[in-house]
């Protein structure tokens, strides 16, 4: 995507641990449970920690789900061959005509040809790191954390604990923006699990906004006037965006009376706790999915496995 900024969204987000969760280490263990838990070395010790990727890969799936409910082809299946990931692969189109032809969804968590918007750190315990604890793994199948077979082994659990993420959207679309508030919303209802053995009842977790700041960034950058913030996408603030196939123009105005900093470039403005207005936005995306067209469509007929 083109390297000027414009705009930037910092949530910073809590999770709070409901119940047994497990993400699993991707290395061989020479001893110990069969299932451990990722950890990280960090303040002298080892300790757990939710890494960023896998966060974000929970966050993409529900993404999906939620666009498949407004709009069958709004999401492409990133597993398969008619992926916009794997059209790219082969058309390798430049980045703006990229950009333009793909799913929503890969517009927004990105795919080969262009870099994603959304960025999420990795989430480390607020507090004292939790310690797992081992349990007996008879039902959940080892690998895919699906259907079970019977065979037993152990596996190691949290059942506790508070992880904090910051997710970081740079160069966002309204519709962006109010998609990832639908998710944020979902994961605040529990509806969102992260970690293996999902459909066997681990994974339970709340998502928790702690705050919300937005950043505009230019000469196209609003003000707060008179108490009103006009939100502004990107289709607002960048003349190319026309060639990237973005809403323009793209905003919103909203009322806004807490802190801003401002040096005429730049404009800051933080939401504390849940205060963001998501409702406020929502109907951009509603109608950004309703309304899209799939442009691969005939390439992913053509690619079909
Ligand atoms: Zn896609």
């Amino acid at each position: 995507m083109f390297k000027q900024l414009v705009n930037e969204c910092l949530v910073d987000l809590h999770i709070k641990v409901e119940g047994p969760v497990l993400i699993k280490s991707g290395l061989a263990q020479v001893s110990g449970p069969d299932m451990a838990w990722v950890r990280v070395f960090r303040n002298g010790r080892e300790e757990v920690y939710l890494p960023g990727s896998s966060l974000k890969g929970v966050l993409r799936s529900h993404a999906e789900r939620i666009a498949r409910t407004l709009n069958p082809g709004a999401a492409c299946d990133p597993f398969a061959d008619t992926s916009c990931g794997r059209i790219f692969d082969k058309k390798k189109p430049e980045t703006a005509q990229a950009y333009q032809d793909a799913c929503l969804i890969c517009k927004l968590f990105g795919c080969t040809g262009f870099a994603g918007r959304l960025a999420t750190t990795d989430a480390y315990a607020v507090g004292t790191p939790p310690e797992p604890v081992q349990r007996d793994g008879v039902g959940i199948d080892r690998f895919s954390g699906g259907a079970a077979h019977g065979a037993k082994f152990e596996l190691e659990v949290i059942t506790e604990g508070t992880f904090e993420t910051m997710l970081h959207l740079r160069n966002f679309e309204l519709w962006q923006l109010a998609l990832l508030g639908f998710v944020l919303q979902d994961f605040s209802d529990g509806l969102i699990r992260i970690g293996m053995g999902k459909s066997r009842g681990l994974g339970k977790v709340c998502g928790e906004v702690q705050k919300t700041r937005i950043d505009f960034l230019g000469p196209k950058a609003p003000q707060v006037v008179n108490g009103q913030l006009t939100l502004r996408g990107v289709g607002s603030l960048f003349d190319g965006a026309g060639d990237y196939g973005m809403v323009s123009p793209d905003e919103v105005t909203v009322p806004y009376d807490g802190e801003v900093s401002s040096n005429g470039l730049r404009t800051s403005v933080v939401f504390p706790a849940q205060t963001f207005p998501w409702s406020a936005i929502a109907d951009r995306w509603v109608q950004r999915a309703t309304d899209f067209t799939d442009l691969l469509a005939s390439e992913r007929q053509g690619g079909r496995r």
